[in-house]
């Protein structure tokens, strides 16, 4: 019989770096949202949000989870942490299984797996000072300490993320977004934890402030051991944190390798697509904007997925087979790495340029 975790192992390959036993194992993730159209109207719809999920995160390493606005990573990240309920599929993290773990029994775990949101002026509660916000999670779990010990941790974990220990007696609406996502950061490693699940750190932020931002956590990770599942919808933006790449689209995993994999030899179109709408670093390419893959349209109705694959309606090579049979996750050119299309290729041929 296959057990969950033979999924995740299947699609992870032999390729690329890790270290050890996976800390957190996905497989076969899929989380519907029901939904009732009108009081007397429509019966429910079903929102797929996320459909078969399968992925592992090693510790000390960072899965890129890159997609739309849309496809599914926030859900993911939330099924994750268990804050929301899952359908089905497995959450195995630490050899401990949790997909079906109560609200309760959840609690000592989620001290070693935190979450940061995108919106650092939503996240933090404006009447609390930068102490209090840091503090909370350290009295939630009884690991205040007496007397100074607390107020010290504070100020450690402030300088850890690069701000000064006088910052704590402040509110958060002094300081910049970027800064307040370094408190956000704070407040998450304050009980050590093991995975970080950071859902578009950096999205909100100004350019300049997001490298500084997606720099700190580098050294973090290397400093602590950290794992992240680190969220975007940007490829660029997870391109030099990342070890592994996972790219969604509508629900699903369409291609999922090492970061050098998915980057130099990427053989699905949605993610061809979505690399070719990064500006390229290198000068000699700086004209190279001809080849841009232009993708129409906007991303299906969660609620009516289009059948079979659920790219097929944007893609330039959709034939026939793409509407009856949905792809697997495989790797069909033999390259090291897996993506879900019936007509992988090296190259984006044919593409709408
Ligand atoms: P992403 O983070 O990639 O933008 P999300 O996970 O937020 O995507 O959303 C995936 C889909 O699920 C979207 O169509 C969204 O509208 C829907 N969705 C998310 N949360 C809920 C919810 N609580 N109830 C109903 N639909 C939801
Ligand atoms: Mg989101």
């Amino acid at each position: 019989m296959e057990r969950p975790s033979d999924r995740a192992e299947a699609v992870n390959g032999d390729a690329g770096p890790r270290s050890g036993s996976p800390l957190l194992t996905v497989s076969d993730l899929t989380k519907t949202f029901p939904v009732r159209k009108g009081l007397f109207g429509r019966p429910e719809a079903m929102i797929q949000a996320v459909t078969d999920v399968s992925f592992s995160i090693y510790p000390g390493q960072t899965l890129g989870l890159v997609g739309e606005s849309g496809s599914g990573k926030s859900t993911t990240a939330l099924c994750v942490t268990r804050l929301l309920d899952v359908t089905a599929g497995s959450i195995v993290f630490d050899g401990q299984e949790l997909a079906d773990l109560s609200r309760r029994s959840m609690r000592p775990i989620r001290r070693n797996m935190q979450i940061v949101f995108q919106d650092p002026y939503s996240s933090l509660d404006p009447r609390m000072t930068v102490k209090e916000i840091i503090a909370e999670p350290l009295r939630v779990y009884g690991s205040y300490g007496r007397r100074g010990q607390g107020e010290r941790r504070v100020h450690e974990l402030l300088e850890k993320v690069g701000m000064n220990a006088g910052d704590a007696a402040r509110f958060p609406h002094e300081f910049s977004g970027g800064q307040r996502q370094r408190i956000s950061i704070a407040r998450a490693l304050a009980l050590e934890p093991r995975l970080l699940v950071l859902d578009e750190p950096v999205s909100a932020l100004d350019v300049s402030v997001q490298a500084q931002v997606t720099n700190l956590l580098g050294d973090l990770q290397e400093a602590m051991g950290l794992a992240y599942l680190f969220i975007a919808h940007d490829l660029a933006v997870v391109h030099h944190v990342s070890d592994w790449i996972a790219v969604m689209y509508l629900g699903r995993i369409v291609e999922y390798g090492t970061v050098d994999q998915v980057f130099s030899q990427p053989t699905h179109p949605y993610t061809q697509a979505l690399l070719s709408a990064i500006p390229s670093a290198d000068p000699t390419k700086a004209d190279d904007r001809d080849e841009r893959i232009i993708l129409t349209g906007e991303i299906p109705d969660p609620a009516d997925p289009p059948s079979g694959c659920r790219f097929r309606t944007r893609c330039w090579k959709a034939e026939p087979t793409c509407a009856e049979v949905s792809p697997e996750l495989v790797d069909t050119l033999g390259v090291g790495h897996p993506s879900a299309c019936h007509f992988p290729e090296l190259q984006a041929s044919g593409a709408h340029r």
